[in-house]
């Protein structure tokens, strides 16, 4: 059985580890894929912004930083060739792509060009743009490499200005283009890039699907997990319970069994053969636990007979006073006569519609019970009351209490608290199991109130 917890725990961890992990794979894909469709839709749009713009406007939108780039193209060109040593030539090529780099960014036309143009369009225009320089040469006496990445095509010589088709999807950036520049003093070569910042969201909203049906499968089968796993614990529970039923059952029956082993061996001896009295005596012993040997037995059989039959009352409309005095009667001369029984019950003339033989033994069980788990004189208090809810039954003791785990469990079958030594008292953990069916089987219920050193109190409670 803990064999068999253990591999449906592991196999269940197992499964939901690997729906879990094909459940993030495929919702990355479609992230993945989805973002790329975002890309490629916003390259083809900047593309077509870019001709619109060209053809149009007859712009690339960089006409001002053209502008600006020429005044100072001169005077840079001059400082290059008069640079005096490597150090120098270095601070000024350094000098020279800030500058390129800040007019780019600041000067150029083209980002509010395209949001306009996309917002025309009714597209998302929320984007930032950023300016890679690739290549920057100046031709002064000689020709000077600023900065020379080995990204994309060299410098083209002959390229028309904003060459579309061949932009591409860069991380989370979108190129837009590739651009080039020259005038006698340089040539530039950089790429355009947007940015959407309210990207993810989009896809998120794309893919929110997808995703809530992921997360629905996941808590579905954890769910199923948890419910097989809880009902095989349950079903542990109850196989352990049937165990020490078994256990104590032996234990019970070996008891009077034993007994009379004994009196028929000494029944044997001569000694006491000659002696009436002891004869008689050894009989009676023989008797008296051949009786409750057969209680046991009968016990047994009733309980097959409890679980295979729903309960058939036999009702009659009785005088409930009159039962409870008769029961607490013969109580008191049977099982409890070392108790104290006070009665506090006021039920006079009520008449109830009850099974007398299934009500006497709900109340017994519960006398006995009062009696059973005392550790001192037993005290016990017998109330009855009928209010608009119906007929209350209260057995109030003075014995060992039970904990509140304990008394989640105690109308269980089979269920006994396990009190230190649990053959200290004797019992099979069924007396309250029946007390509740047949409190069921009346229309009615079975509580407790206790605390463990201070008693219980145990109400029956019957609808009227
Ligand atoms: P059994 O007495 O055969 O064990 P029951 O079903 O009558 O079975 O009781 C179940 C468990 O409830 C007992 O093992 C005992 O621990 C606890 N119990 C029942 N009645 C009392 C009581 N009056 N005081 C303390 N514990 C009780």
């Amino acid at each position: 059985m803990m064999r068999k917890r253990n591999s449906v725990l592991i196999l269940g961890i197992a499964s939901i580890i690997i729906l879990t992990s094909v459940q993030v794979i495929i919702v990355g894909g479609i992230w993945k894929q989805k973002n790329e469709m975002f890309g490629l839709r916003y390259t083809m749009r900047s593309q077509e912004a870019l001709y619109f713009i060209n053809r149009r406007l007859g712009s690339d939108g960089f006409d001002t930083v053209r502008y600006v780039l020429s005044k100072y193209s001169d005077q840079a060109a001059r400082e290059l060739s008069d640079a005096k040593d490597s150090a120098a030539l270095y601070n000024k090529k350094q000098e020279i792509l800030k500058y390129f780099t800040i007019a780019l960014d600041k000067e150029q036309d083209l980002s509010a060009m395209l949001a306009a143009y996309f917002e025309r369009r009714r597209w998302d225009k929320n984007f930032v743009h950023s300016i890679v320089i690739n290549d920057l040469e100046f031709i002064a006496s000689d020709t000077i490499p600023v900065i020379h990445r080995r990204t994309g095509p060299a410098i083209p010589g002959n390229e028309a200005r904003g060459r579309t088709g061949l932009s591409e999807v860069n991380g989370s950036k979108i190129l837009v283009n590739w651009f080039s520049m020259e005038d006698n003093n340089y040539r530039l070569r950089f790429e355009y890039f947007i940015d959407f910042s309210d990207k993810q969201q989009y896809i998120l909203r794309e893919s929110a699907a997808t995703l809530l049906l992921s997360i629905f499968s996941i808590i579905v089968v954890v769910t199923i997990f948890i419910i097989t796993y809880r009902n095989l614990m349950e079903e542990k529970r109850l196989s352990n319970l049937k165990t020490d039923f078994i256990n104590n059952m032996t234990h019970e029956l070996k008891t009077p069994l034993s007994t009379i082993t004994v009196a028929g061996k000494t029944l044997e001896m001569p000694l006491i053969r000659s002696n009436d009295e002891k004869i008689v005596e050894t009989a009676r012993l023989i008797g008296k636990q051949s009786v409750h040997l057969n209680q046991l037995i009968n016990m047994i059989l009733e309980i097959s007979m409890w679980e295979r039959t729903q309960f058939e009352l036999e009702k009659k409309n009785v005088d409930i006073e009159e039962l409870m005095d008769d029961i607490v009667g013969s109580f008191r001369t049977g099982g409890g006569n070392n108790a104290q029984i006070i009665k506090k019950y006021d039920l006079k003339g009520i008449k109830a519609e009850l099974d007398v033989v299934y009500f006497t033994t709900m109340l017994n069980n519960l006398l006995s019970n009062a009696v059973k788990y005392s550790d001192k004189q037993p005290v016990i208090e017998v109330e009855g009351f009928r209010s608009e809810e119906g007929i209350f039954i209260k057995v109030n003791d003075n014995g060992i209490g039970i904990n509140k785990n304990d008394q989640k469990h105690i109308f269980d079958k089979f269920y006994r608290a396990h009190t230190g030594n649990i053959h200290k008292f004797k019992g099979l953990g069924l007396g309250l199991y029946y007390v509740k069916k047949i409190a069921e089987a009346h229309g009615g219920d079975v509580s407790v109130n206790s605390k463990p050193g201070k008693g219980s109190t145990f109400t029956i409670n019957i609808p009227y």
